[in-house]
C-alpha cells in the first residue's frame, strides 16, 4: 500500500479570516529603495486597523510578522521574508490637523506630512520633508534630519502589540534613542499625533526648498540607496572614518558605496541584497582596521540569505 501524501497547507490558508488583501510569494524588491531582496511568504495590506489586529490576535504562534514602510531603511535579504510582511495601505495613510496638532497614519509619507503643514501653516515639522519614508518607519527609526527628529515633535503614538492589543504611548513610553525607539520590535505603529507651531507658509516654504537643496547637494537621490548605512559612532561621523579607511567607491558585484556620500550604499544595477551586505561588512571590516572603530548598521537587514548564493 502507498504512504499516504502529506500536504502542508500553504501559510495563507492557516491565517485568520480578514478583509484585506493576501498575497502568496509576493517579490518586495520593487518595495524598497534598493531595489533588492526576494519575496515575502505572505504579503498583507490590511484594510484598517480592526483587520490587522484580527491577524495578529489569529495567526498560529509560529508564523512571524515583519512590517515594512516604504523600505528606505531596509535591506530585504535574497531569499525573501518567511512569514507574513505587513505593508500598511491608504487605510492607515490619513493625515489631520487641528490647530497646530497633527495626526497621521503610520503609512503616510513623511514628504506629505510636511507638505500638509506648509498648506495648514504649521511649522516645525519641515525636516520630515527630507525623510523618504512613512511615518511607521520615522516612529521606529526615531528619523532625524537637519537637525530635528521624531524625539522632538511626537506627542503620542499608537500601536498594536504582537497579539493585536491596542497601546497608546506617550513621549516617555516611546523612549526614543538614536535612531531607534524602545517600542517591543513586534509592535506595530497606526499612528502617530505630532506638534507643530503656527508659523509663517512662506518661511516653511523656504525651509523646505532650502532642506531640498542641501539633499540634492549632498545625497545620492537618484539612485537606488537605502540612506545612511551605519550609525554614526559616539565622537565620530560614519562617513569620515569611512573615507578615511579608503572605502568610497569600493564596489561589490553591482554594489558600491556612494563617491557622493560614502555613508550611502548603491545598487548600480544588478546588486544582490549579499552583494550589498558583504560590502557593508566589508566596509566594517577595513574601518575596524584603519580606526579601532566598529561601525554599527543603521539600515535593517531582514529575511534570510538565498540558499546557494554567494554567501
Ligand atoms: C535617500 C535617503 C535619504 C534618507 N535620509 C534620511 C534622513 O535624513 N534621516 C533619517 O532619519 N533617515 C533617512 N533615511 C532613512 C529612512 O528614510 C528612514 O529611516 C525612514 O524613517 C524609514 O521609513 P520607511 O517607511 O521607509 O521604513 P522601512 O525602511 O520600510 O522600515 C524601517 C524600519 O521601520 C520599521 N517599520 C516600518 N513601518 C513600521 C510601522 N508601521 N510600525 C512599526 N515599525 C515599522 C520596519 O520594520 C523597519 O524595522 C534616508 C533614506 C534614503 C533612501
Amino acid at each position: 500500500m502507498m504512504a499516504a501524501a502529506v500536504v502542508t497547507p500553504h501559510l495563507i490558508d492557516r491565517l485568520p479570516p480578514l478583509r484585506g488583501r493576501l498575497t502568496a510569494d509576493a517579490p518586495l524588491a520593487g518595495s524598497t529603495w534598493f531595489g533588492v531582496g526576494g519575496a515575502a511568504e505572505v504579503l498583507f495590506k490590511p484594510a484598517d486597523r480592526d483587520d490587522l489586529a484580527a491577524l495578529l490576535a489569529g495567526k498560529p504562534a509560529d508564523v512571524p510578522v515583519t512590517v515594512i514602510g516604504v523600505g528606505s531603511n531596509l535591506l530585504v535579504r535574497d531569499g525573501g521574508i518567511p512569514g507574513v510582511v505587513v505593508r500598511l495601505g491608504r487605510a492607515f495613510a490619513g493625515i489631520e490637523v487641528v490647530d497646530c496638532t497633527v495626526t497621521a497614519g503610520a503609512a503616510a509619507l513623511d514628504g506629505n506630512v510636511a507638505a500638509v503643514c506648509l498648506d495648514a501653516g504649521v511649522a516645525g515639522l519641515e525636516f520630515l520633508s527630507g525623510v523618504p519614508g512613512t511615518i511607521g518607519g520615522a516612529l521606529r527609526m526615531n528619523a532625524g534630519a537637519y537637525g530635528r527628529e521624531m524625539k522632538d515633535v511626537t506627542i503620542a503614538a499608537e500601536a498594536l502589540d504582537g497579539r493585536g492589543n491596542l497601546h497608546r504611548l506617550d513621549l516617555a513610553g516611546l523612549g526614543f534613542g538614536y535612531r531607534r525607539c524602545a517600542v517591543p520590535g513586534d509592535w506595530i505603529f497606526t499612528r502617530a499625533v505630532l506638534r507643530g507651531e503656527a508659523g509663517d507658509p512662506a518661511a516653511i516654504a523656504e525651509r523646505i526648498a532650502a532642506i531640498r537643496s542641501a539633499r540634492e547637494e549632498t545625497q545620492p537621490l537618484r539612485t537606488r540607496t537605502g540612506g545612511s548605512t551605519f550609525a554614526n559612532p559616539p565622537g565620530h561621523k560614519a562617513w569620515e572614518l569611512i573615507d578615511q579607511a579608503g572605502c568610497r567607491g569600493l564596489r561589490r558585484g553591482g554594489a558600491m558605496v556612494s563617491e557622493k556620500h560614502c555613508n550611502f550604499l548603491i545598487n548600480t544595477g544588478g546588486a544582490t541584497a549579499a552583494d550589498l551586505e558583504d560590502l557593508g561588512e566589508e566596509v566594517r571590516r577595513r574601518v575596524f582596521e584603519s580606526s579601532g572603530v566598529r561601525l554599527e548598521w543603521e539600515i535593517r537587514r531582514i529575511g534570510v540569505r538565498a540558499e546557494g548564493g554567494r554567501q
